[in-house]
């Protein structure tokens, strides 16, 4: 018998590194491993869970790999915003994903899912969590992108505004890309990025 992950307070870290592995491509699994140093990292500095923080670092992309059919029925099945349907894993595996982890997890604690929701299209209001985890995914330690530097300089400062620099930077890279902005995407955009006048 497969032995239960339990979040209530403790997790057993082995237990999910096992799932994960079950999951995931070793190079997307050292992906988590560093998402989670780095979550673990900025709750330490911006005053968050820790626990959490280096449970949803570790476990945000548990479902990245997994088939579009799981994801379209958990769509339908569970009535979420049919909107979901015109999009692909980027998006799925993150607010769908959520679902997922909930069932095949059994975890119930909504901060930790609402993170896992967050970490690709961010929200219009983020907890430190969900900042965390967003800005973690972003400059792990692995990341090499150009403004990678600049954004791990602007965490050193403030949270916020590396979740702001990390949307422009995303928005800006999807539309270089001529690809569809998910509606939500473009809701955290406006709240985090444009400047009222
Ligand atoms: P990863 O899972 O560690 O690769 O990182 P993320 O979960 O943050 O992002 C997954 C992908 O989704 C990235 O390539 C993002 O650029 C992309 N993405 C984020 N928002 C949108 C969106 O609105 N539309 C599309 N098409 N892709 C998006
Ligand atoms: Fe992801
Ligand atoms: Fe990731």
């Amino acid at each position: 018998m497969t032995k239960n992950v339990v979040l209530s307070k403790e997790y057993d870290r082995d237990v999910l590194i096992e799932k994960l592995k079950e999951n995931l491509k070793e190079k997307r699994f050292n992906h988590c491993l560093r998402v989670e140093k780095k979550s673990i990292e900025l709750a330490k500095k911006y005053g968050a869970d820790e626990k959490k923080a280096a449970f949803v670092g570790l476990i945000h992309d548990y479902c990245k790999e997994m088939p579009d059919e799981k994801f379209i029925s958990i769509i339908k099945e569970k009535k979420m915003d049919t909107e979901l349907l015109n999009y692909g894993n980027e998006i799925w595996h993150g607010i769908v994903g959520a679902e997922i982890i909930k069932a095949e997890l059994g975890i119930e604690d909504e901060e930790i899912l609402n993170a896992i929701r967050r970490h690709t299209i961010a929200a219009p209001y983020m907890t430190t969590l969900d900042k965390i985890l967003f800005v973690a995914d972003f400059i792990e330690d692995g990341r090499d992108f150009p403004g990678v530097d600049e954004a791990r300089k602007i965490a050193n400062e403030s949270l916020d505004d590396v979740v702001s620099f990390e949307l422009k930077h995303t928005l800006e890279f999807l539309i270089n890309k001529e690809v569809k902005i998910y509606p939500k995407t473009l809701d955290s955009y406006n709240e985090w990025v444009v400047k009222e006048n």
